[in-house]
């Protein structure tokens, strides 16, 4: 069993989902089990449950985990592994993950905001392999980002850097969740333009095919817009508009190889991509414009379960070069937690 290719424990925490699996360093994800979160449960018992699920993980692979990587929305502190308060876990307050997970599994732990865990997955193993430079971007329920700059991880002060949901497209323009108003996520997340089109609906829906649909959702205002109807096409160029508004400031901020984008809403592929790729090579400055490539994601599902993954993977490689591997606790040791510190990023 020890004799395996090196190994971490992934596991990833969604408001909707749990997805755990373990990652070898050729980025391949081994025995992936993905469970509703039921997050009505409350951490007392998701946790447990989680851990449980990587247990089974690691003992279907048959590999030896060296590390776990945990990946989760913030806010959260990835310098002290706790999640502060994700905005899509209600009651998650102050809750140390990585000195549970350390106990649980007798392995070094270590959180990443999955957007930047999922950063890092696609830059070393998705679309950015190449790259140096790299923006990413999750289009989904909301919108989360993250960047590698000259090869490496941005993580901000606290972990919660690349917010590219937060960007404003529209000044004085629709609220927020971040209590701003105009942000990116407020237009172009899938919930964003679903509730868009409902409005739009309401206020001069007739004749629109979209007002004969029960409810409607992002996929039916692109489907919609692909067949003509004017309604969810003037939607649909809205969306792209700031989408690309947003990606040409970060391509000028950051002089990027590649954009990468992903999550459902990107899996409208060429009716996103195409024109978003036009707009933001006439828009950003030239030198920028000219180094720089709009593309797709290339992990889909797994990424943040790969990103957890590298995520873990790096925080090893830290530990090896500071001496420090020995520093994990015995498993389910039941005296005291790790030294506050141990494992700082
Ligand atoms: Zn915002």
């Amino acid at each position: 069993m020890a004799n395996g290719p090196r190994a971490v424990l992934s596991l990833d925490i969604g408001g909707t989902k749990l997805a755990v699996g373990v990652v070898t360093e050729d980025g391949r994800t081994h025995a992936l089990s993905v469970e509703p979160t039921r997050r009505e449960e409350g951490p007392g018992v998701i946790v447990p449950r989680l851990f449980g699920m990587g247990q089974r993980a690691i003992a279907e692979s048959g590999l030896a985990v060296e590390a776990v990587g945990i990946s989760c929305g913030g806010p959260l502190d990835a310098t002290t592994g706790v999640l502060t308060g994700p905005l899509h876990l209600p009651g998650w307050v102050d809750l140390p993950i990585v000195d549970l997970a350390e106990r649980a599994f007798g392995v070094p732990a270590v959180l990443a905001n999955d957007a930047t865990a999922g950063a890092l997955g696609e830059f070393r193993y998705g679309a950015a392999r190449d790259a140096a430079t790299m923006v990413y971007l999750t289009i989904s329920t909301g919108i989360g980002g993250g960047a590698v700059i000259d090869g490496r991880l941005h993580r901000g002060a606290a972990g919660n850097g690349g917010e590219f949901g937060h960007v404003m497209v529209r000044t004085g323009g629709r609220p927020c969740l971040c209590g701003r108003r105009g942000c990116l996520e407020g237009y172009a997340s899938g919930t964003s333009i679903a509730l868009r089109a409902r409005e739009a609906v309401a206020e001069r829906g007739e004749g629109s095919s979209l007002a004969q649909l029960p409810t409607v959702r992002a996929e039916d205002v692109v489907a919609a817009a692909a067949a003509g109807d004017a309604l969810a096409a003037d939607l649909w160029d809205e969306t792209l508009d700031v989408l690309s508004t947003a990606l040409t400031d970060l391509v000028n901020v950051f002089e990027p190889d590649l954009v990468v984008l992903g999550g459902g809403v990107t899996r409208s592929g060429d009716a996103l991509l195409v024109p978003v790729r036009e707009r933001v090579a006439a828009d950003a400055l030239p030198p920028a414009a000219a180094a720089s490539t709009v593309v797709l994601a290339g992990l889909g599902d797994a990424v943040c379960v790969v990103g957890a993954g590298a995520v873990a993977f790096d925080r090893l490689d830290q530990l090896a070069a500071t001496g420090a591997a020995t520093a994990a606790p015995a498993p389910t040791a039941p005296t005291a937690p790790p030294a506050k510190g141990a494992h700082r990023v």
